[in-house]
């Protein structure tokens, strides 16, 4: 078993801290919240006084931190040149294309294999080991990080290079973003037209409609399978996190002058609800209220 220097003990790495001490590692953590390291703590990791000195002797190093920038400053200032060289680096937050690759080129002048590693899942999915990881890096990078992710995960994909992992996040997300926003927008008109909804669900997902947002993440409280729209909109993936997202599509997609009309929408439509209308804490599928402001959940 290893030693392994886990920094960002959040929502997500909190989970994820816990399924490595699970498996038998011994789990070092550093997060700048003195909860989220109590938490950490009673579930198994050792903790660390600051992100530096987690780095000792360490095998592994994972962060799980909010933004490219946090991610920029925790492996410029503590873990480059403080891991030992023979450590394998692996960031899982989700950040911008440009800082993945940055921070992989950082890491490479200064003698480390690492890889990006977003995932796909929820706090759930964290808690239950059950992350799909996407991999950016080199092969030997890959291989290295597996064993680790999959202790977290239930499906690792190498996507490529450094950065795959984070363009792939982005591009799934921002269908996803679009295809929730078309999920609303119909079952408001179904409605309007005077479709029972449930029948409605019967026929789209078994028709050329069908799409993840409808047949296993319904915004229709009581239609389909249980979602967060029949637990008034809480848990789940928040609006604020899928606004996030679509900002880094949008960025990514001017970076490379990708023509992206439907992500665009999704972005603007996004930031009203979770900015402009207060939406932000709430799972990403309360968007339906806003696209139609006669839609009230059951009490
Ligand atoms: P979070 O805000 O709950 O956790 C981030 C943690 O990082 C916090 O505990 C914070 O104190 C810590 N932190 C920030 N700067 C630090 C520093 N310099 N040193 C040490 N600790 C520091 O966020 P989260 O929900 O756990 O998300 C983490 C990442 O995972 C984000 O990039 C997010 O986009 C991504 N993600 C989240 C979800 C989700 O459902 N929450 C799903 C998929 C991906």
């Amino acid at each position: 078993m290893a030693k392994v220097a886990f920094i960002g003990l959040g929502n997500m790495g909190g989970g994820m801290a816990a399924n490595l001490a699970q498996a038998g590692h011994e789990v070092v953590a550093f997060d700048l919240s003195e909860d989220a390291l109590a938490r950490a703590e009673a579930r198994g990791a050792t903790r660390a006084t600051s992100a530096a000195e987690a780095m000792k002797d360490a095998h592994a190093v994972v962060t799980m931190l909010p933004a490219g920038k946090h991610v920029r400053a925790v492996y410029a200032e503590s873990v480059l040149g403080k891991a030992p060289k023979g450590a394998i680096l692996m960031d899982c937050s989700t950040i911008d294309v440009e800082s993945a690759r940055a921070v992989i080129a950082e890491a490479a002048a200064a003698g480390y294999e690492m890889v990006d590693a977003p995932v796909s899942g929820g706090i759930a999915a964290a808690e239950a080991g059950t992350l799909t990881f996407m991999a950016g890096g080199t092969d030997a990078a890959f291989e290295r990080a597996r064993p680790f992710l999959e202790q977290m995960g239930k499906a690792v994909i190498h996507a490529g290079e450094a950065g795959a992992g984070q363009a792939a996040k982005i591009c799934n997300n921002m269908l996803l973003g679009a295809t929730m926003v078309a999920t609303c927008e119909t079952f408001a008109m179904a409605k309007k037209l005077g479709l029972d909804l449930q029948t409605f669900f019967d026929i789209s997902s078994k028709a050329s409609g069908q799409c993840w947002s409808m047949t296993s993440y319904c915004p229709v409280p009581g239609v389909g399978p249980e979602t967060p729209a029949d637990r008034d909109y809480e848990g789940g993936f928040a609006a604020a996190l899928m606004l996030k997202d679509l900002r880094l599509a949008m960025e990514a997609a001017q970076s490379v002058d990708a023509y992206t009309p439907m992500g665009s929408e999704a972005e603007t439509l996004y930031a009203r609800f979770a900015e402009g209308l207060g939406g932000a804490g709430k799972d990403f599928s309360a968007i339906i209220r806003m696209i139609d402001d006669s839609w009230t959940p059951p009490a």
